[in-house]
């Protein structure tokens, strides 16, 4: 249980004064009872109603976005304060649970305009998680009666944001921000650049801004950013966030009859299922205007036909395969081609291989963003009294890295219970938010030297 916070506070009388907004809100009063406290009841309201939803998005923008309260944030001479980077669903988690258990909210640096990390790349729906949408505390894949997709502390959960079974990246994003509105203090466009030590903490070089002095450093930067982007020239080739920024835009499949995607990856799949019309509804797109007729999927690692495709591939990913086989009419709409692709940026088109195609989506994985002196070897594996490996870290400088990008190994029981025979887990959040929760729960406090 908690107070809510003087963000939150303002967003819900924000809500409640705009007629339109608030009926979600008011509506979920009605079963108030049935959530630990009536602003849980509220936010729940919030969230499951669009226009509610869309609103509470805009208010936390503009509070984010003011800049004399980032002025005021960033000049604080506060040497024991704990700087976040990054805002995704890592930051929030060590916000939460470090507020939680007691310590002063976080500052949480993050380089983009929007704050929320990976999934709020875009405001509008765009890709579904792979993670099932489970009411319950944290805990493993096959550990039911647990949710997949539970953010530490956060004042809601994603089971509250949608009965969906598998949720919408937005989803998820309104459970991150509304954690970090409740548990921390936000910079967004404050990009780090580098982080030094002066004793007894160190400095952080912000882009455009003066320096910062921190106590300690968590490192949330998530996965970075995408490999291949030379390939990319924004229009007939495009990077996954690229394309997921234009499916989030008005017809984003305009003139997209030949499309082909390159990688077998996570973020490949749901490029797939954007071209196939099996991911979240796009603004303003119809079949008659917009249906793309022929996929080609570049991949060395997924099954070329449908009945492979079947017995090897996750549940989450099933509907895919249908398209591997023509439907009654002889059409078939997708085909894998097993081998690495190069795309030639051609006028209007995309070339690989001597085919020309309208579009192409380079899913080729990611690589880390630079912050100069917290590179992955200044960092060891940090341990907690039990002997899980929850982070990384740093040799040096009171720093530590979370996420994804502390490559944390899988531990025995992970290994036990067959997590780890599937590559992807290594980064998903059921995995590694309990082991940043555990951090943010034993790591000292800072005091004054
Ligand atoms: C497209 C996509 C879909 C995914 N889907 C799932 C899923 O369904 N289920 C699942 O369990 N996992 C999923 N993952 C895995 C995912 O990586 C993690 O679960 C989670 O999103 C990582 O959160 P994070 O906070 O570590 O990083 P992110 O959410 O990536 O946030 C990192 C933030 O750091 C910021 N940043 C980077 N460098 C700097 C800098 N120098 N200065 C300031 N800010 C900086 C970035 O702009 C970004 O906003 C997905 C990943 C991606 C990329």
């Amino acid at each position: 249980m908690f107070e809510p916070s003087a963000q939150i506070t303002s967003l819900l009388t924000a809500i409640a004064v705009n007629e339109s907004a608030a009926a979600g809100m008011r509506a979920m009063m009605q079963r108030e009872q049935e959530f630990p406290s009536p602003t849980q009841a509220r936010l729940t309201g919030i969230a499951l109603d669009p226009s509610g939803r869309a609103y509470a998005d805009e208010v936390l923008d503009t509070a984010w976005s003011d800049e004399r309260r980032q002025q005021e944030l960033l000049s604080a001479e506060r040497p024991t304060r704990e700087v976040i980077i990054g805002s995704g669903f890592h930051a929030a988690t060590y916000a939460a649970v470090r507020v939680l258990s007691g310590h002063p909210k976080p500052l949480v640096l993050e380089r983009t305009e929007r704050v929320g990390g990976s999934f709020a790349m875009t405001t509008r729906p765009v890709f579904y998680l792979n993670s099932r949408n489970r009411a319950g505390g944290a805990g493993l894949s096959g550990d039911q009666g647990t949710s997949l997709n539970y953010l530490p502390g956060a004042p809601i959960q994603a089971a509250n944001v949608s009965m969906a079974e598998y949720q919408t990246n937005t989803d998820m994003a309104f459970v991150i921000r509304l954690a970090l509105a409740q548990f921390a203090d936000v910079v967004p466009t404050a990009t780090v650049r580098s982080v030094t030590p002066v004793y007894p903490g160190v400095e952080l070089e912000i882009e455009g801004k003066a320096p910062l002095i921190a106590g300690r450093v968590i490192d949330a930067r998530g996965l970075g950013d995408p490999t291949d982007q030379d390939l990319a020239n924004g229009a007939t080739i495009l990077t996954y966030p690229q394309f997921m920024h234009r499916m989030a835009g008005m017809w984003p499949l305009r003139g997209a009859r030949r499309v082909a995607v390159i990688g077998g990856g996570d973020s490949a799949k749901c490029a797939v299922e954007s071209c196939l019309g099996i991911a979240p509804q796009p603004s303003m797109a119809a079949v008659a205007l917009d249906q793309v007729d022929r996929v080609d999927w570049y991949t060395n690692d997924l099954p070329t036909t449908c009945d492979q495709w079947r017995q090897d591939i996750r549940g989450r990913y099933q509907a895919i395969g249908r398209y591997l086989r023509p439907d009654r009419f002889g059409v078939r709409r997708l085909t894998v081609l097993p081998r690495r692709a190069q795309p030639v940026a051609l006028p209007g088109a995309g070339l690989i291989d001597g085919r020309t195609y309208d579009l192409v989506v380079v899913c080729t994985g990611n690589q880390e963003t630079d912050i100069d002196r917290l590179d992955l070897g200044d960092f060891y594996e940090y341990t907690t009294a039990d002997g899980i490996v929850v982070a990384r870290e740093h040799y040096e400088l009171p720093a530590f890295r979370v996420g994804p990008h502390a490559r944390l190994p899988f531990t025995a029981r992970e290994r036990a219970d067959g997590i780890a025979d599937i590559a992807a887990n290594a980064v998903s959040m059921f995995r590694t938010a309990p082991k940043t929760a555990a951090l943010a729960a034993t790591l000292p406090n800072l005091t004054p030297n």
